[in-house]
């Protein structure tokens, strides 16, 4: 299956996009770790993105669009996948489009997890990554770690990221209204967009949305 994650900064896309990527034996894509990666490694797109994704606001699509190209050619990736935090806006998801369609294949959904934003900065105010491996995602009350700072997983650290402050968050919110709504509507009208409730328990959203693809799936066939 080929889908797209939508859902404001904190919604638990990251979180979700992990438990789905297995169940649907895809991988996961998400533009923010690409970009977090070449950031730790120094390479010159990380340097390019810091200054951008510090202040809150979207990579340049020349940037990114490009990145996310390049990881989709991979082989892991010519079955199927789960895109999380891309496309971010109206031109991307267009450039989305015409990459698949020159490949001749198709989006089969674009799953909207819909959170209020009270809840969403609750969520990345206490969010905490692992420096090994950023699909090990705790929160320091609603999955809190069982040692502060160490992960449950791998005993890596856990780290705060720069751009989760709550000014930045407030800024990255904006930015989540203003650009990256409008490819909601552009989806819904392609029929693609399924859209669910992602308050509740982790695994009871990973049942819904797995629910809500199935159903999806059976309707288009
Ligand atoms: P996104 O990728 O959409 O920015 P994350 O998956 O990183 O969001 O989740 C943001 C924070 O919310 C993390 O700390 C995560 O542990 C927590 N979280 C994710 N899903 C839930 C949930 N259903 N209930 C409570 N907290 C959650
Ligand atoms: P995320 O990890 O998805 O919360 O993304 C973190 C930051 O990376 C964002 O605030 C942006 O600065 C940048 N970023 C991630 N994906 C994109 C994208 N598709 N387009 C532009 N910027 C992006």
């Amino acid at each position: 299956m080929r889908i797209v994650l939508v859902g404001p900064p904190g919604a638990g896309k990251g979180t979700q996009a992990a438990f789905l990527a297995k169940n649907l034996s895809i991988p996961h894509i998400s533009t923010g770790d690409l970009f977090r990666a070449n950031i730790s490694k120094g390479t010159d797109l990380g340097k390019q993105a810091k200054a951008y994704m510090d202040a809150g606001n979207l990579v340049p699509d020349e940037v990114t669009i490009g990145m996310a190209r390049d990881r989709m050619a991979q082989p892991d990736a010519q079955g199927g996948f789960l895109l999380d935090g891309f496309p971010r806006n109206v031109s991307q998801a267009e450039a989305l489009d015409a990459a698949l369609a020159s490949d001749g294949v198709k989006l089969d959904a674009v799953l909207d997890l819909e959170v209020p934003e009270d809840e969403v900065v609750k969520r990345i105010a206490g969010r905490r990554i692992c420096r090994n491996d950023s699909a090990h995602v705790f929160h320091v009350t609603y999955s809190a770690p069982k040692t502060e700072g160490v992960c449950d997983v791998c005993g890596g650290d856990l780290y705060q990221r720069d751009d989760d402050s709550e000014e930045t968050v407030r800024k990255r919110l904006e930015v989540y209204h203003t650009q990256t709504e409008p490819i909601i509507d552009h989806y819904r009208a392609q029929g693609l967009l399924v859209t669910i409730s992602a308050l509740g328990k982790v695994d009871e959203v990973t049942e819904r949305a797995m629910e809500a693809l199935q159903t999806d799936r059976a309707a288009q066939a």
